[in-house]
């Protein structure tokens, strides 16, 4: 399914500043093996219309070889740790 945004529609990136530790054996030897984007629509800023891209990196344990997606700090941001996300506005 895609959904097309019309011009003048502000999209806002979240990115993932910092990699958690391993879920499975808690250590911090972690690689990022990639990314995929989350789209989500957020309130308007005004009268635009704002677009999330959420940044899902894909993570592997150097320690015991797992990997694992780190998931945004959506749709429930007061659950999150603010200071390890960031939003970027796109060029
Ligand atoms: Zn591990």
């Amino acid at each position: 399914m895609r959904t097309e945004y019309p011009a003048g529609t502000m999209e806002l990136t979240l990115a993932v500043k910092k990699i958690p530790a391993c879920p499975n054996c808690h250590s911090p030897e972690v690689a990022r093996k990639g990314a995929r984007y989350r789209r989500l629509k957020a309130a308007p800023i005004g009268l635009m219309p704002v677009v999330l891209k959420a940044e899902v990196p894909q993570c592997q344990c150097k320690s015991c070889g797992k990997t694992f997606e780190v998931s945004p700090p959506l749709p429930k941001p007061t659950c999150a740790t603010p200071g390890d996300w960031a939003i970027m506005s796109l060029p």
